[in-house]
């Protein structure tokens, strides 16, 4: 990673700039002009909203993940005389995020499409601001080798991984003699009340209305089935080295305490803060250092009581099965995981499609980890293969409880 001087300007690829994080990330960026200059923005299919970054942001480089998207865009920017040059095209994606004039990538892309740009990223040696939970999730080891050998600097933005990085020591080669758990808070999601044998009836609609947070649908599909929890645990198992027995999850209704770190000696730190992604997002932008987020602070004499539940109570383990298979997988050979994502990939996608039921997502999860043989790729090409044979299994489940 280069070490940037704190007048210079970060010069900054956005992956995912038309979406939630996208859009929260740019706001941040828009208090500290002096700070930061837009190289590339990337997105799917919003083209009028990349529109109008282009305008406020002028990066350099606009790409759209489809040529039409591309193209419709390009006309656009070309009608209003915007010098971005547009492109499209994943593997356009992934030269914006390795770019040599890039300092830091922020990947907001969300799944699996997001691993390439993230590992170009890691082997350019960039600050690697990383929300796309599922690239670390599908990556695993070979992920973490990426960053180690091209030098980047991994921060994580998922808010719960944000505030254990805050807990910790700066020095990262102290971790593992200091920690002894690393505690995941969850809010529990729209259904943490709900009878287990009622989830069946769930519509998208519900499921998408997180009470604490506005995120995009697949996250909030997610933190609804707790499955986001599960992708949590493996992603903070590659990003703080840790022993897959030593995560915990806890349930915390009111998303005040975004998550701690238990040391050895049982001393707890946490990282306190509204839920605004763009607390994390700040940190994530200003490290080492702090810089004002936008963010609303957090009102104590508005708090009555912050409260926690086991996972093992009050039904909670019904109610969300998935959250169990993150253990199982990291204990499973190491290409599990990306199995696991791939068919839960499917499942909400399916789910949001209405071609199956809530509760069903979950069925899809564990059977296409019964169905699809796990073992520890060699390389990428067969992580990828593993992930595609995971996708084509999880769909045939589909078709057989959908049909
Ligand atoms: P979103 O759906 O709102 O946005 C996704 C972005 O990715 C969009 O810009 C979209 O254009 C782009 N995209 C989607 N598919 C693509 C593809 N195939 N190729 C290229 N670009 C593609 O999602 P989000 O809520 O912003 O989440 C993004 C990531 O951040 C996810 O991995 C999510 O788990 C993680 N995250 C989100 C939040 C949150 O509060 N939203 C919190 C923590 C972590
Ligand atoms: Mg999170």
């Amino acid at each position: 990673m280069k070490n940037l001087d704190q007048s210079e300007r970060q010069r900054i690829t956005i992956l995912g700039s038309t979406g939630s994080i996208g859009v929260s990330t740019l706001e941040v960026i828009a208090r500290h002009p002096h700070r930061f200059e837009i190289f590339a923005l990337t997105a799917s299919t919003r083209v009028d909203l990349m529109l109008a970054q282009c305008v406020a942001f002028k990066p350099v480089f606009a790409v759209m993940a489809s040529e039409p998207h591309g193209l419709q865009l390009q006309q656009k920017c070309v009608a209003l005389g915007l010098k971005t040059r547009v492109l499209w095209g994943a593997a356009a994606i992934t030269t914006v995020a390795s770019h040599e004039l890039v300092d830091s990538v922020m990947a907001a892309i969300v799944g699996a499409a997001g691993l390439d740009a993230c590992l170009g990223a890691a082997r350019t040696g960039k600050r690697l601001l990383l929300a796309n939970k599922e690239a670390l999730v599908v990556g695993g080891d070979y992920f973490m080798q990426a960053v180690a050998k091209g030098g980047a600097k991994l921060l994580p933005i998922d808010s719960e991984h944000s505030a254990i990085f805050q807990s910790l020591p700066d020095d990262a080669t102290t971790w593992a003699a200091q920690i002894g758990k690393i505690i995941l808070t969850a809010s529990g999601g729209p259904f943490r009340e709900r009878a287990p044998h009622t989830l069946q009836a769930v519509t998208p609609e519900q499921a998408c209305a997180h009470p604490n947070w506005v995120m995009g649908q697949k996250i909030s599909v997610d933190s609804a089935t707790m499955m986001n929890k599960a992708l949590e645990v493996i992603e903070a198992r590659y990003l703080f080295d840790v022993l897959p027995s030593q995560i915990e999850v806890v349930i915390h209704p009111q998303s005040v305490i975004h998550s701690m770190v238990q040391y050895k000696d049982n001393s707890v730190v946490a990282q306190l803060g509204t839920p605004d992604m763009k607390v994390p997002i700040a940190y994530g932008l200003s490290w080492p250092h702090r810089m004002e987020s936008g963010a609303s602070a957090l009102d104590f004499s508005t708090m009555a009581n912050l409260s926690f539940e086991a996972i093992d109570s009050r039904g909670h383990e019904q109610r969300f099965p998935g959250l169990a298979l993150a253990w199982s997988v990291l204990n499973a050979p190491t290409g599990s995981p990306a199995i696991l994502n791939a068919a839960n990939e499917v499942a909400v996608a399916a789910f949001l499609a209405r071609e199956i039921r809530f509760d069903q997502i979950h069925t899809v999860n564990a059977e296409t980890l019964s169905t699809v043989l796990p073992h520890s790729p060699d390389s990428l090409e067969a992580l990828l293969a593993l992930d595609a044979q995971a996708r084509a299994a999880a769909q045939q489940w589909v078709r057989r409880l959908g049909g």
